[in-house]
């Protein structure tokens, strides 16, 4: 039963293979320790006795294989205990995964049979893709494998900001309170929230990232024989179906792992049936995922967009800067203008280039927007090129040609040229 509103410390003994679900208050931070016993947050294992200081708005639950008591100290929107949840067929499924990526390692010089398993995760809206990528990422790191987090959903993000396809190496289990480590993240900008909005280019900057990735894995073969793990967008009807098809294509993914829904379930086993080496498997949905509707999605982004400079328990102090409008440039991806009919060869059609560059000038409709610092040396290597950082506009003077914008550090800029989509902030 919910027992939200009590703010005494109190126990909860968990009988194994049970699991107590969280969501912690909107405005304070919980303390909770595991007493007895040996539990998990999403995967990794927490620390006997040590208080754990969880920040307010975070829903997750402590699981045990084997019973624990745990202590909390705090407010809690609802705290429940469950008994039943999908967590033996999530480690079964890390089971084999483990397998195959032992396989991979024994025979490094082969390139076929090096790769450890490539695992897609699909799924409609809430059925928990992020959590279990999360749980299989943090298992294979405690028995020392270096698998590679790829997310690409582009709607909330859990590498950077939303907005944008990125991969990171995993190296250890997740930290529950810190997330995943951001040392070496790639990271490509898109700049919307749904991928509708130019899907050409999505598909580009999936394929850079898969073509990088490859790069990478060809001369380590650690984290070849780790694989990956790839998130995806709930986004599973239409174009969002086709969407999936393509980065299961584009990443040669060799495990679908399907979270509660039989008909994207037969409908990917059909199409993918003359591949012996792709493995669709279907996954029950756990029953503490929770549902999050559009207006609290769109607080997320938010809050991920303001954990990116501000950090994540507000350690961060971002700085703000002030640069003449000639030490920018900025661009934008496709859309805009077509070239007249008078302009084009006779005969030709106008067609409007999806993944068209687009200089962009500056005024004041770039403020409250977030901006990507391209790695890019060249204008032209822009839409192939992974992005540095980003940068939120918070004063445009068109009188003095100044821009104002908040980074995440002091000092000039990586690379003077910036990408713009329409991801906007507005900080409170
Ligand atoms: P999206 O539609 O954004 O892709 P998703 O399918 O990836 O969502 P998750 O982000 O994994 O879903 O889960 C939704 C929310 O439910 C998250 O806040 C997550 O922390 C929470 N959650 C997942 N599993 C549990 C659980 N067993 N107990 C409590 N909370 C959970």
């Amino acid at each position: 039963a919910a027992t939200g509103g009590s703010t005494t410390v109190r126990q909860v003994k968990l009988d194994k293979e049970c699991e107590l679900r969280i969501e912690t208050s909107l405005d304070s931070p919980l303390r909770l320790r595991l007493l007895t016993g040996t539990a998990e947050i999403f995967g990794t294992e927490i620390p006997p006795e040590i208080w754990l200081t969880i920040p307010p708005r975070l829903k997750f639950a402590v699981f045990t294989w084997y019973g624990a008591t745990i202590e909390m100290d705090g407010l809690t929107e609802t705290d429940y205990t469950a008994d039943e949840t999908p967590m033996i067929s999530y480690i079964n499924v890390h089971a084999v995964l483990d397998g195959r990526r032992n396989r991979a390692k024994a025979s490094p010089s082969d390139s076929d049979t090096s790769q450890g398993p490539r695992v897609v995760v699909v799924g409609p809206t809430d059925s928990g893709k992020s959590t279990l990528s999360r749980m299989l990422l943090s298992w294979a790191a405690k028995q020392g494998w270096k698998p590679t987090f790829v997310d690409l959903d582009i709607g909330q993000g859990s590498i950077t900001i939303p907005g944008c396809v990125a991969a990171t190496p995993i190296e250890l289990p997740i930290d529950p309170v810190e997330g995943i480590p951001l040392e070496m993240p790639m990271v490509y900008f898109f700049g919307h929230v749904t991928p509708s909005a130019n899907i050409d280019h999505y598909k580009v900057l999936v394929k850079e990232l898969a073509q990088t990735l490859e790069r990478q894995f060809s001369g380590n073969a650690e984290s070849r024989a780790s694989g990956m793990v790839i998130n995806t967008m709930g986004w599973i009807e239409g174009v969002g179906y086709e969407l999936l098809l393509h980065a299961i294509d584009t990443f040669n993914a060799t495990v679908i792992l399907v979270l509660g829904q039989e008909k994207l379930c037969s409908m990917l086993k059909d199409v993918l049936k003359n591949r012996p080496n792709v493995d669709v498997v279907k996954l029950q949905k756990s029953g503490g995922v929770v549902s999050r509707n559009a207006k609290v999605r769109q607080k997320a982004r938010g809050y991920r967009i303001r954990e990116y400079f501000y950090g994540p328990s507000n350690d961060l102090s971002p700085h703000s800067n002030v640069v003449n409008f000639g030490d920018l440039f900025i661009y934008r991806i496709g859309g805009g203008p077509q070239a007249p009919r008078s302009a084009l060869p006779i005969g030709a059609e106008p067609a409007a280039d999806p993944t068209r560059l687009v200089s962009v000038s500056i005024n004041r409709d770039l403020l409250h927007l977030v901006l990507a610092v391209s790695y890019a040396n060249e204008p032209d290597q822009i839409i192939s090129s992974n992005v540095a950082g980003f940068i939120y506009v918070t004063d445009v003077d068109m009188h003095r040609k100044k821009i104002t914008y908040l980074a995440p550090c002091a000092g000039e800029l990586p690379s003077k040229y910036l990408i713009m989509g329409t991801l906007t902030w507005i900080e409170n």
